[in-house]
C-alpha cells in the first residue's frame, strides 16, 4: 500500500480505484533529456520534396543556383513567396521566373540572441530586407559576407543558395561592397 497523504474525503471509493500518487522530487538538477531529432514544427527550414510541398520546383531551381518565384501570366503579378495559386485571380496556371541575382539592402538588423533551433552557433548574424534589382520584390533573408556592424543601408548584395541540414537548400544574401 502507498503512504499517500490525502485530503479528507479524497480516499478511493473502492479498493481498486486509482490513487493519485505524488512522486517524491529528487534533489539536484533534473537529468539531461535525451537528444532527439529536432521537432518538425521548430525546424527553421521547410520540407522541400515534391511529396511535401507543391512548391518543390522552387527548391529544385534553387539547387541549380536560381532564385525564382511564380508569376501570373493573366495579370502579370509577381508573387513572393512563390504561390500555387494567384492571390488575385486564383489561377493555378502560374509560370516560374528567375529573380535578379543582385540587390541592395533596404534595412537590416542583427540576431544577437534567441536564434531559431540549429542557428544558435551562428549568433551574431545579420538579417535584412533586400530590394532585388529591377524587380518589384523586397525579400527578407540572412546577409553574410561581412560583420553586421559593417553593413549599410543601400549596400550591394548578391543572392546565393546554400545547403541546409536534411539534404535541403535555402537562399541568402552576400554583401559585395
Ligand atoms: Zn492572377
Amino acid at each position: 500500500m502507498s503512504a499517500d497523504v490525502r485530503a479528507p474525503g479524497t480516499e478511493p471509493r473502492s479498493e481498486g480505484a486509482p490513487a493519485t500518487r505524488r512522486k517524491s522530487s529528487p534533489r539536484g538538477p533534473p537529468p539531461e533529456p535525451p537528444r532527439e531529432p529536432r521537432p518538425f514544427l521548430l525546424d527553421f527550414f521547410p520540407l522541400e520534396g515534391p511529396d511535401q510541398t507543391r512548391l518543390a520546383r522552387f527548391y529544385d531551381r534553387l539547387r541549380e543556383g536560381r532564385l525564382s518565384t511564380t508569376r501570373c501570366p493573366k495579370d502579370g503579378e509577381w508573387h513572393w513567396p512563390p504561390r500555387t495559386a494567384c492571390p488575385s485571380c486564383h489561377s493555378e496556371a502560374l509560370e516560374w521566373v528567375d529573380l535578379p541575382e543582385t540587390g541592395t539592402i533596404y534595412a537590416f538588423s542583427a540576431v544577437l540572441g534567441g536564434a531559431p533551433l540549429g542557428l544558435e552557433a551562428d549568433v551574431p548574424f545579420a538579417v535584412g530586407l533586400v530590394d532585388l534589382a529591377g524587380s518589384p520584390l523586397r525579400l527578407f533573408g540572412r546577409i553574410e559576407g561581412k560583420p553586421w556592424t559593417e553593413l549599410r543601408v543601400g549596400g550591394s548584395v548578391r543572392v546565393e543558395s546554400y545547403e541546409v541540414p536534411g539534404d535541403r537548400v535555402f537562399y541568402r544574401f552576400r554583401a559585395t561592397d
